[in-house]
């Protein structure tokens, strides 16, 4: 497995716990991946053994800057809330299967908090391929729909991009004319009206992407349009 010293071009506070992380070689390049894929990202320890964690690439391949929305949350993500712009960290990749079919008709695209981040890329080339696509996207509070300024926009600029935020928890705005409580079946086909002929991308906790898989399958949805990228 071959690693490679990145930059950190730049680091945006997305919420109190979530940074995106924007990476180029150090002769500014990126490399040549797939919307889904993900990277390992390494780092030296406190007790100077090296720590590595998979991350989904959240910039399309068509983008200047390699991305990753991260959540703090262990030993990895500690060391890594210490860096700061200009340092390095180590990426080697890309690996990963859960990519789009081309034969896809429609797709729909469900996440929970930070899992945004694979599906952003997805959601970028449905849109360029002139697909429809719709995105569930649920937290439990507003600060953690990551990147929902930018899906707002997408979806007002094109046609066959629909936005579905909501939130799960108690403190929900005045204001919000989003959904509410996790994303189920009944929700989806009342969206989406039928759950036919559409692919479904779930990109989230295992628990998460396995129990609405399981939904789905009971709805009819075929197996081999169900795809997962489970983060344990
Ligand atoms: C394919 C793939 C893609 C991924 N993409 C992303 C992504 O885009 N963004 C993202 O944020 N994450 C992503 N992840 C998850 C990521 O790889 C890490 O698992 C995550 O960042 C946590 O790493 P960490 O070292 O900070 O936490 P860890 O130290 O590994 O801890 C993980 C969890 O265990 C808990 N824990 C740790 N030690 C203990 C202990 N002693 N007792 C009890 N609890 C403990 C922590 O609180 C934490 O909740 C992805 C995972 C996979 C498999």
């Amino acid at each position: 497995m071959e690693f490679e010293a990145y930059v950190i071009r730049q680091i945006i506070n997305e919420s109190e716990d979530v940074r995106t992380f924007k990476l180029s070689a150090h002769d500014g390049r990126v490399p040549k991946y797939q919307p889904g894929h993900f990277f390992l990202l390494r780092l030296k320890g406190e007790d100077g053994k090296p720590v590595q964690r998979p991350y989904s690439a959240a910039s399309h391949p068509s983008e200047s800057l390699l991305s990753f929305c991260i959540k703090l949350k262990g030993t990895f993500t500690h060391l890594l809330w210490q860096k700061k712009e200009g340092d390095d960290v180590e990426v080697s990749g890309p690996y990963g299967t859960f990519l789009l079919s081309p034969s896809d008709a429609e797709r729909v695209f469900i996440g929970g908090g930070v899992g945004i981040s694979a599906l952003r890329s997805h959601i970028i080339q449905t849109i360029k391929e002139g697909k429809p696509a719709f995105l569930f996207h649920s937290a439990k509070k507003p600060e953690g729909l990551i990147y929902a300024q930018e899906m707002r926009q997408l979806a007002q600029e094109n046609e066959n991009f629909r936005f579905f935020p909501s939130l799960t928890g108690e403190a929900v705005p005045p204001d919000w004319s989003g959904l509410r409580g996790r994303i189920g079946v009944a929700i989806l086909k009342e969206k989406l009206g039928t759950l036919l002929g559409k692919t479904f991308y779930l990109c989230g906790s295992k628990e998460m992407a396995g129990e609405l898989s399981e939904a789905l399958m009971a709805a009819g949805v075929p197996k081999e349009r169900i795809k997962k990228d489970e983060w344990g």
